[in-house]
Order: C-alpha cells, then structure tokens, then sequence
C-alpha cells in the first residue's frame, strides 16, 4: 500500500520504519527542514542544545526498530543508564541526589536528606506493583472497547482502591511520607507528562518506577541521536522524506482518506496518517469532516518556558539532570493551571548534557538547557513572560549555588509556548497533548484510528496512549499493528 505520514516528529518517524518492514510505500511530509519535530537539535556558538526532551527512559522501544529490521541496536544508537538520576536543590537549602542503586539511594536519604528511607522504598515496591497491574494494559494496546474487556482489566479495576488510585497524586504523598521534601519529590513525577498533582490521579504513580526501577539513560551523542538514528533507518528502508512541506488538507471521498494536499498538489494514498497534533489535524486538515468537539476542548498539559544558554565556567556541584524546587509548589501549579500565569517562584530545571558529552559545550564551558514549566499559549505576550521568567531563575540561582551564573552567559537562545506551538504545531505549545488531570483521561485520547474513516490514523503525543518519547514510540507500535490488521487481503 503506498502510505502517507503527516510530520516527521519521533512517532512519525518511527511509524515509518515499522510500516516500510511491513512492506508499505511510505511517504513523509514535514514542514520543517528536517526530522524530528520537539526532539531537534539547536546549535550555537560551539555549543550543542537538545531543543524539547532530556529525560530518556525505556531505551528498548528504539531498540525494538532495529530488531525488527534485523540490525544489532548498538551499531546504530549508543546509550548509557544513568547512575546519578537527578540533583535536587529544595527552598528550605537542603539537597540531595538521587541514585539507581538501592545503596546508594538509601545511604543519600539517611544521611544527607536525613529522612526516612524505608518509606521511600516502600512506596517504589508499591509504584512498581501498579505499573505491573496497569502499564501495558493502558501503554501497549489500541484503545478498542475489546481489549478492555479480560480479565487483566477486571483485576486491574478491582486493585484501584487497593492501591488508593481513586485518590489523587499528592493527596497519596500527603498520607504516605512525613517528610514534606519527599512529597514533593514525588509530586514532581506528575510533571513528567505535563500534569498537575494536586489533580492527577494516583495512577501516575507508575512513573517513579520508570525512573528508579527501569532506569533512567543517556544517548551518548545526546537526545537527538534518538531522531537521527531512527531517521538513518528509515532512508535505508527506502522511505521518502518531503522536508519543508506542509500538509494543508488531508482530502477525503465518502468515508475515505484519499491522500493529502499541501498548497496545490495533491498526493494520493491508500492510508494516511497523522504525526501532528491533534487538535489542528482536525481544525486545520480535516475542517469537512465532523470534529470530536469534547475530546478538541480537554484541558491540555503545560507547556515550557526554556532558555539555552552557553555557559562560559563550570559549575560542579550540578549534574545531568538539576532541579530547584518552588517554596509553596500548590501555588505553582494553580497558577499554571488555574490563572494560566508565570509563577514568580518557579520550580527550575537544567539539564546538561555536557557533563555526559564533553563535545557538547567548549573546552571549560557547560550547555544550560533551562526549563521551567509555564501555562499553554493563550495570548500571552511572551516576550514579557521571558523577561521576568529570565530575572526570576537568575535569582534562584544566584541563591542556591552562592555564584551568579548570569556573567558567564555567552550565548542564549530561547523557546516559548507560541513558540513551541509555530514550530511543531502542538495546541498551545502542549507538551504532551491533552492534560492527565483527570482519572480518566488515559481513556479519552484520540484512538490511534478513526471511527468514521477508516483509513485514517494517528500516533504522536497528543494521541492514545500519550506524550513523552516511549509513549509515542508505542503509539507508532500500535498503529503499525492496526494498520496491518486492516491491510486488505
Ligand atoms: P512532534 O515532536 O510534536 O512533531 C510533530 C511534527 O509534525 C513536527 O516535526 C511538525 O513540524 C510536523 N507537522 C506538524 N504539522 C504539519 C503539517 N501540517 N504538515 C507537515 N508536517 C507537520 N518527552 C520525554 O520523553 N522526556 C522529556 O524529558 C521531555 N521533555 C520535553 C521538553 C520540552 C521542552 C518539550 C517541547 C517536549 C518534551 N517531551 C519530553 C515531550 C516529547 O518531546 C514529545 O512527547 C514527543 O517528542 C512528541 O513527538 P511526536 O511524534 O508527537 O511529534
């Protein structure tokens, strides 16, 4: 069959590759100039950026691509586990690391949090018994009611309570932990799909054993070797990149996808499918079919507010992965959720991969990937938001680390949700689609193929089962899955 993927991001890429295995003719149509969609580069004065994602767990789904195509992963993409997880630097002045190794984890909380490391265990002991219960059944299947009527659902369905899963994230961290510090260590993780904890549902707390009991890693060229790699093996198997062309129609005849239309050409095609965002996949491509107008309007996920910086010193007390914590963190997250509003004291992250990969920055230097999580793009006049944002990390830096980084700034560039949003076309500048605010939001995704045109198809973020790099690697898996279940004989 000759298919058609709209968008080069990480799912339509690796959708590529399974559908060329299948032996499909596959075409792609991006509009930027080249592949990876929030997982690009960005370079700038010796200096090497990875423009969206820092944190890579599940490595073995970009294994799985080249398995299937009868490579050895490792001659294609090299990556490491982390031993040190994250530095964590919290309002009161305390600060902690946090470790893969059960020792060295228990050792970092008796003796430099000083708090109780039993608890903590026990709640990843319990973080892994709910991803076992739960995590394919909800990551690794289409959304069709009959793979949800078995037996592992009613288990699944009837341990809910049990594991208090009615309730949400940080009420759970309220009853289990004493230690205020460790409520918001694990508060965090709802952050990790774009979520609020005062409203997520204690589902989320499969996360956790993501990071601690799977793994965290690192691609040893950086995050964007994930695209390139996967992008290499695409063009080997023959698929067809059209970069800088944008789709502006996904025709249709009846109730069939008869290919695409960007500006006056037409490309016909036997299936096509949608890497972009949801939400203008509908409004932009498809405005004559009718619009799942309730899923459109779900509240969406955060959005970030990022600064690159090259940094001309090195700090050593940060790691990979650096985190300094809001005081009232409540306040934070209504303030990007309810008001829609920069926080004055925001929750920072760095992230820099020259600690990893010493190519990344100049001799004696270090690439700043500074984020903060802000509200979606409502009208904001960004350039403000950036200005005070700027001036409020500056000054939690300059406390926590005793230095004022701002001197040794050499290069700085930028990303702001409309940003974000004109240059991968995510609503708002979402990260990851629709919000997870609410327990049922892993149900009202868009399915990965649509009801009313059957060959039309989705994967990507801000479809089922979600956003975040091995969410959208498993989208492109059940899509292709779906795809060949539907091929006429
Ligand atoms: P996208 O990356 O959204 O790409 C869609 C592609 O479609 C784009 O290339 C776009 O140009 C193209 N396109 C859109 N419209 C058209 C059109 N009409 N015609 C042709 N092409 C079109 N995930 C993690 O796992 N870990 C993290 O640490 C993490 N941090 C993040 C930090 C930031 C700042 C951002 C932005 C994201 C982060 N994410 C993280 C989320 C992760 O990046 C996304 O979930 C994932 O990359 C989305 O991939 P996708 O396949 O949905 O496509």
């Amino acid at each position: 069959m000759n298919v058609i993927i709209v968008g080069a991001g990480i799912a339509g890429l690796s959708l590529s590759v399974r559908l060329a295995l299948q032996g499909h003719t596959v075409t792609v149509f991006e509009a930027a100039p080249g592949p990876g969609g929030k997982l690009s580069e960005l370079r700038n004065g010796g200096y090497r950026f990875d423009r969206g994602p820092s944190l890579f767990t599940m490595p073995q789904y970009v294994n799985a691509l080249f398995e299937l195509a009868g490579k050895n992963p490792e001659d294609h993409f090299q990556y490491k586990q982390l031993d040190c997880l994250c530095h964590y630097f919290y309002a009161d002045g305390s600060r902690f690391r946090s470790y893969a190794d059960r020792e060295q984890m228990r050792n970092e909380l008796q003796q430099v949090l000083q708090t109780d490391p039993d608890a903590f265990f026990s709640y990843l002991e319990k973080s892994r018994k709910i991803y076992d219960l739960i995590g394919s059944l909800f990551m690794e299947q289409s959304l069709d009611p009959g793979n949800f009527i078995n037996g592992k659902t009613l288990r699944a369905l009837l341990h809910l309570p049990v594991y208090g899963l009615n309730s949400t994230m940080h009420d759970t961290h309220e009853k289990m932990f004493s230690d205020k510090r460790l409520v918001q260590y694990f508060d965090r993780y709802a952050t990790y799909n774009g979520s609020d904890p005062y409203q997520a549902p204690a589902m989320l707390r499969i996360i956790p054993h993501i990071e601690h009991g799977i793994g965290a890693y690192f691609p040893v060229k950086g995050m964007y070797a994930i695209t390139e790699s996967i992008y290499n093996l695409a063009l080997e198997l023959g698929v067809k990149f059209q970069f800088n062309t944008a789709v502006d129609e996904i025709t249709v005849s009846g109730k069939r996808a008869t290919g695409v239309r960007c500006g006056t050409v037409t490309h016909t095609a036997d299936v096509v499918v949608s890497n972009m965002d949801i939400t203008p996949t509908y409004r932009k491509l498809l405005p004559h079919v009718p619009h799942p107008e309730k899923l459109l309007q779900q509240e969406k996920s955060s959005s970030a507010l990022v600064f690159y910086w090259g940094i001309a010193h090195s700090f050593p007390e940060l790691g990979l992965h650096n985190i300094f914590f809001a005081a009232d963190y409540k306040a934070e997250f209504t303030s990007i959720f309810r008001d829609k509003k920069l926080f004055a004291d925001p929750t920072v992250y760095i992230n820099i991969t020259s600690k990893e990969n010493a190519a990344d920055a100049p001799a004696g230097g270090e690439n700043w990937f500074v984020m903060i999580n802000v509200p979606r793009h409502e009208g904001q006049n960004w350039d403000e938001e950036k200005r005070k944002a700027r001036a409020f990390i500056l000054e939690k830096l300059r406390k926590h680390l005793h230095t004022d980084p701002e001197p040794f700034i050499e290069t700085e560039d930028s990303w702001t949700p409309q940003g974000i949003e004109q240059l991968t076309s995510s609503a708002g500048g979402s990260l990851y689609g629709n919000s997870s605010n609410s327990k049922y939001a892993a149900f009202l995704r868009q399915r990965n193929q649509s009801k009313s045109i059957p060959n039309l198809y989705f994967c990507g973020g801000s479809v089922h089962p979600g956003g975040g790099i091995p969410l959208c690697l498993l989208s492109a898996q059940i899509t292709a899955g779906l795809i060949e279940k539907n091929v006429p004989q």
